[in-house]
C-alpha cells in the first residue's frame, strides 16, 4: 500500500449539497458579474458589495451538508495507508465538515480572511465588513475574504506540482476542465500513472485521461473509491 494518490475536486461535487457555481457559461455568480465579485478590481470598486456577496455565500453554508461524495472521500483518506493529498477547487468547507482532514484549497475559503495589508489569514465564520479588525495588527479596513480572484494565483501550487510527480493514481471529480491550472494537472501527471476522471458528462480535457466514469458524484465517487481501495489489499 506505499501508493501515492492525488484527488483533485471541483464544483460538480458540491452541486449536489446545494452549492452554486460560478464557473457556468452564464458569466454570472448569482446574478453578478464576476468582474464585479471575484475581481481585486472588483473589490477596489466596491467593496461593500464584494463582502456582503461573500457574507451571503458564507452564511448559506450553515445551510448546506456534505454529500456521500464528501463522505465517500473522507472515509477513503481514513483507511488508505499510502500517500493521499486532496486538493479541491472549492471554497466551501464540505470535506472539513465530511471529516476529510489536511484539504487544500487552491481557491481559498469561504470560512477564512485574509488581511490585504499583512496576508494573515484566519478562520472566520462570521460575516466580514471594513470595520472588522485585522487581529493581528488591530486594524481596521483590511480584512477581505480569503477567496483566489481572477487574475490571482490559486494556493498550493508548489505542493500540486511536487505531488503530481510522484503520483500513481490521480483522480478528478467534477472539475469543468476549463478552469487553469487545475485543468493542466492532468498533463503534468507522471505518465506511468493512472488516472481517473469522474464528472456528470465528458469535458474538454476527458481524451487525456485514461479512464472516464460518467454519472452523479455521490453514485460514482463512492463506486470508484471502494473499487480502488480493494485493488491496494
Ligand atoms: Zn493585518
Amino acid at each position: 500500500m506505499g501508493a501515492n494518490i492525488f484527488v483533485l475536486c471541483g464544483a460538480g461535487i458540491s452541486q449536489e449539497s446545494g452549492i452554486s457555481t460560478f464557473r457556468d457559461q452564464s458569466g454570472l455568480w448569482e446574478n453578478h458579474s464576476i468582474e464585479d465579485v471575484a475581481s481585486p478590481e472588483g473589490f477596489m470598486r466596491n467593496p461593500e458589495l464584494v463582502h456582503q456577496f461573500y457574507n451571503l455565500r458564507r452564511r448559506q453554508l450553515k445551510s448546506v451538508i456534505p454529500n456521500k461524495a464528501h463522505y465517500a472521500l473522507a472515509n477513503f483518506q481514513k483507511i488508505f495507508s499510502g500517500k493521499f493529498l486532496l486538493v479541491t477547487q472549492n471554497v466551501d468547507d464540505l470535506h472539513e465538515r465530511a471529516g476529510s482532514c489536511n484539504v487544500l484549497h487552491m481557491h481559498g475559503q469561504l470560512r477564512q480572511a485574509l488581511c490585504t495589508s499583512c496576508k494573515f489569514q484566519i478562520y472566520y465564520e462570521e460575516d466580514l465588513s471594513l470595520s472588522t479588525e485585522c487581529e493581528k495588527y488591530k486594524k481596521k479596513g483590511s480584512m477581505r475574504p480569503d477567496i483566489v480572484w481572477f487574475g490571482e494565483v490559486p494556493y498550493f501550487l508548489d505542493e500540486c506540482d511536487e505531488f503530481l510527480q510522484t503520483t500513481d493514481l490521480f483522480i478528478s471529480i467534477g472539475t469543468s476542465g476549463s478552469v487553469y491550472p487545475a485543468a493542466g494537472f492532468i498533463q503534468m501527471l507522471n505518465p506511468k500513472a493512472r488516472s481517473i476522471e469522474l464528472n456528470l458528462c465528458r469535458t474538454e480535457i476527458s481524451s487525456f485521461f485514461s479512464e472516464t466514469r460518467f454519472g452523479k458524484a455521490s453514485e460514482i465517487v463512492p463506486k470508484t473509491l471502494n473499487e480502488v481501495i480493494e485493488g491496494y489489499k
